[in-house]
């Protein structure tokens, strides 16, 4: 029986969620079960979403979201939609059908204080053995990265935002 690692990618850099996607492609590849769920995000359709709805594998998405928190106008409405996507990556995570579960931008639920911090970490600590679980986001806390397995940080050396070209469909989303 494989043994679950708990990975983190976070950092200021570019390619966290990509990477969680390309693990998602690796596990579908040798017939796992995967579950994806993206906190913060659901003001855009992202080319992940339009593929992976269009797809009949061993796929579940969640996208449990109105986009970043910066733009939001009225953040009591986020605050209770991450905490209903948490709730929902709580049961799925309980259930276990899942080979791997990739929670896309779970750091800024603690981050933000939206969710408590101690029972994400006994959540995913109390998880069945062999399932992996990769969280992504900026700013993981210390004691995430503490509790966690394997833990990449993305580090920013240069961004095409920084000459001023904005994020692009196919590309960054
Ligand atoms: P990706 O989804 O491309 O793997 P990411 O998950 O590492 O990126 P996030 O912090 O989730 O990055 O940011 C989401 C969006 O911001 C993406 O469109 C990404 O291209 C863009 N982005 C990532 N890093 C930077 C950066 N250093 N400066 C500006 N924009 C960035
Ligand atoms: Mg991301």
């Amino acid at each position: 029986m494989s043994q679950g690692i708990f990975s983190v990618l976070t950092g200021d850099g570019k390619g966290k969620t990509t990477s969680a996607l390309g693990h998602m492609v690796r596990a579908l590849g040798h017939g796992k079960k995967v579950c994806v769920i993206q906190f913060i995000k659901g003001g855009w359709p992202t080319g992940e979403e339009k593929f992976i709805t269009g797809l009949d594998t061993n796929i579940e998405l969640h996208i449990k979201g109105r986009g970043f928190t910066w733009k939001s106008d009225d953040l009591s409405k986020d605050i209770a939609i991450a905490k209903e996507a948490w709730e929902l990556a709580k049961t799925i995570i309980a259930k276990n059908e899942h080979d791997l579960i990739i929670l896309d931008e779970l750091t800024y639920l603690i981050h933000y204080g939206m969710v408590d911090e101690t029972e994400i970490l006994d959540t995913i600590s109390a998880r069945a053995k062999n399932v992996h679980i990769i969280v992504t986001g900026r700013y993981a806390s210390e004691n995430m990265i503490e509790v966690a397995d394997l833990v990449t940080e993305m580090k920013v050396i240069k961004h095409p935002y920084q000459k001023g070209i904005k994020a692009q469909a196919g590309f960054d989303f």
